[in-house]
């Protein structure tokens, strides 16, 4: 049920969600904010708990978009803002944020928001007040991690974390990168075909569900020792921040398919320009020749399909030559703040109600989790 096969469509979101509108407007205000204030030499222990938070009443200018009311609140603003700068330099993220509306993942699962920014880069999502405690909890080590892999991580790419509240009622908003191509969205073509998949309690379901599917991750020997060595050192951090429960996003890029619905388009254009002509229906080859999109491709930048920059889609991997199909993974980890303790408090609480105080608790360790993570993570590999 956790697999789903998604094509990746987005709808926009309705301009008048005040939730959103005040995202925008709060994101706005935080970087006016920022610009005034210099970058720090480094980052002290209070930057990691700080906060900015802003009430805004009867707001004048805007009054048909935005609520009368609101409040917005920026954690710990210079702590992202160098993570921003460390994993994203030079793009300007956030404005794309507050420029135009975010988009709504088609697939919205249950009540809580996924969001992306309209030119794709970012994921906003909506976390619960716990999860924003566990960012609190990890965010130094998480800073050091990214510091000390030098950006080289599965983990998410943690960019901003934000409340909005509007009629006294908190939405806690976690701004991340895009794990997936942010290419498809220019050319529309990019990421056709996408499959995710989620380890959650039981990995050894899930990893026959997969195998079913015949579904196998075909990448070199160099490629697969790169990324086992990436999830080691990140597992590894999970472990320590006694973190569970995470799981694994991967999309599926199908090259050949891509290229096929890119040819049939183009074919279709070009009937459509030689309709009149009844005796030039034949195929136009010059669509079809591989120089011929080659070059079409290199000289207008955006890409075609399976091609991508490393540098900015960070968590893309091509498949092996030689593999039976070509395709690009995007691999990461997502759901990576819920720490042990405080499931084990709920799972207490729970079970003490059901079962009266002192029932025993069934919790996994977050190192039994990892283990079992990481000896599923290594049999998707072909
Ligand atoms: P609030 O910002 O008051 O809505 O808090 C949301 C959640 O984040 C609560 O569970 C707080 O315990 C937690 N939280 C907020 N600020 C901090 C902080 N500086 N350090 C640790 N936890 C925090
Ligand atoms: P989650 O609640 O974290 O399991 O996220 C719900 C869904 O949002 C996931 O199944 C993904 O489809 C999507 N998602 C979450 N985080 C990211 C990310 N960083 N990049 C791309 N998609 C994401």
């Amino acid at each position: 049920k956790k697999k789903h096969f998604v094509q990746q469509k987005v709808e926009v979101f309705r301009g008048s969600d005040p939730v959103l509108s005040v995202l925008m407007w709060g994101v706005n205000h935080s970087i006016n904010d920022l610009s005034h204030v210099p970058v720090p030499v480094m980052l002290l222990p209070d930057d990691f708990k700080a906060s900015t938070k802003i009430k805004v009443s009867n707001h004048l200018f805007n009054k048909e978009n935005l609520p009368g009311q609101f409040k917005f609140k920026d954690y710990c603003p210079q702590v992202f803002r160098n993570l921003r700068e460390r994993c994203h330099p030079h793009s300007h993220q956030q404005v794309s944020l507050a420029r135009s509306p975010p988009l709504k993942y088609e697939e919205g699962q249950g009540t809580k928001l996924v969001l992306t920014s309209y030119d794709h880069t970012l994921v906003v999502k909506e976390i619960s007040s716990e999860e924003v405690e566990g960012m609190h909890n990890i965010l130094s080590e998480y800073h050091q991690h990214i510091v000390t892999c030098h950006g080289s991580t599965l983990l998410p790419q943690f960019l901003a974390m934000y409340r909005v509240s509007v009629e006294s009622e908190d939405t806690y908003l976690l701004v991340m990168r895009n794990m997936f191509s942010t290419d498809c969205t220019y050319t529309g073509k990019f990421m056709t075909f996408t499959l995710y998949f989620q380890v959650k309690e039981l990995p050894t379901y899930k990893d026959v569900d997969f195998r079913n599917n015949m579904q196998k991750v075909y990448v070199s020997d160099d490629e697969k020792e790169k990324i086992v060595d990436k999830l080691n050192r990140d597992i590894e951090f999970l472990v320590r921040m006694r973190i569970m429960e995470y799981s694994l996003l991967l999309g599926i890029h199908d090259v050949e398919r891509a290229e096929r619905e890119e040819e049939e388009e183009e074919m279709e254009s070009s009937y459509e320009e030689e309709e009149e002509d009844e005796n030039t229906l034949a195929p136009a080859p010059r669509f079809t020749s591989p120089e011929g999109i080659g070059g079409y491709m290199n000289s207008f930048k955006p890409m075609g399909p399976g091609e991508f920059d490393p540098y900015v889609d960070v968590y893309a991997i091509q498949s092996a030559v030689g593999a039976p199909q070509r395709e690009v993974y995007f691999m990461g980890l997502i759901d990576v703040l819920t720490q042990y303790d405080t499931k084990k408090k709920a799972a207490h609480a729970a079970k003490a109600v059901k079962h009266g105080a002192g029932a025993e608790i069934s919790t996994v360790h977050p190192e039994q989790y990892a283990k079992r993570f990481r000896e599923f993570t290594t049999k998707i590999f072909a």
